[in-house]
């Protein structure tokens, strides 16, 4: 790969700002100061220096985030911040986008990549990867509820959900967790309508095996662990 394109997939900055960066003799390649951007780089067999420190070559990133209520969950819009917004310069010029989408309104746990195989396995609705919601609900479940979410319910276009289950996290019933196994529009929402009942607020916990990390602030996120991204492979 040329270099320049390296680094700045890197997130080194532009093209035009990692040519400075070369100009300026900030990079070496196996001990020798790179002279031109537009040289060959191989970070796999090379060692690459910029700026004193040793260039580590990930292909790919993969963040966990707490998305807040109120960021679209879309890599771009005209009008309205992103997920994609909320990260750091260096961490958007790798390119991720959110693998699935939560709504508007809905808080938790959000992916992003620009691992095009490690989204795949998490959104192919062959692979029936289990998320967890808490949901808080203008009403109390019943048990009927429960019974229904476990058989399926009918939506509001004549689907029938796959099984989900819910169970109340509180005494009064109105705070619940579902796990479905699908990703339909607006689903959980959706679901509750189906029994006649709304839901005030929605987070997401866990997508699979993977929780949402407790230490992460509203809006904060962080790279996931080799062993967080091997639960998906
Ligand atoms: N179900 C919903 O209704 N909304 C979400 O954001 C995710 C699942």
């Amino acid at each position: 790969m040329r270099l320049d394109k390296l680094l700045a997939n890197m997130g080194y900055g532009s093209r035009k700002e990692v040519k400075q960066l070369v100009k300026k003799g900030a990079v070496t390649i196996d001990g020798k100061t790179a002279k031109h951007a537009s040289i060959h780089a191989d970070p796999k067999h090379q060692e690459i220096i910029v700026l004193g420190e040793a260039l580590i070559y990930e292909e790919y990133v993969y963040f966990m985030m707490n998305k807040p209520k109120g960021i679209l969950s879309a890599t771009k819009d005209n009008f309205q911040k992103t997920v994609i917004d909320l990260l750091s310069m260096r961490d958007r010029s790798r390119s991720p986008f959110p693998v699935g989408r939560l709504d508007k309104n809905t808080e938790g746990l959000l992916l992003l990549t620009n691992d095009g195989t490690f989204a795949h396995r998490i959104t192919s609705p062959k692979k029936e990867v289990p998320k967890v919601y808490e949901a808080r609900l203008n009403l109390p479940i019943s048990e009927e509820d429960i019974l229904a979410f476990e058989k399926g319910v009918v939506l509001d276009d004549g689907y029938q959900t796959k099984t989900a289950s819910l169970h109340p996290l509180d005494s009064n019933n109105k705070i619940v967790s579902v796990t479905i196994t699908e990703g339909k529009y607006h689903q959980v929402k959706r679901m509750f309508r189906a029994r006649g009942k709304k839901v005030v607020a929605l987070k997401r916990t866990h997508i699979g095996p993977l929780e949402l990390d407790p230490a992460l602030p509203k809006g904060g996120y962080r790279k996931l662990r080799k062993e967080e991204i091997a639960l998906f492979f």
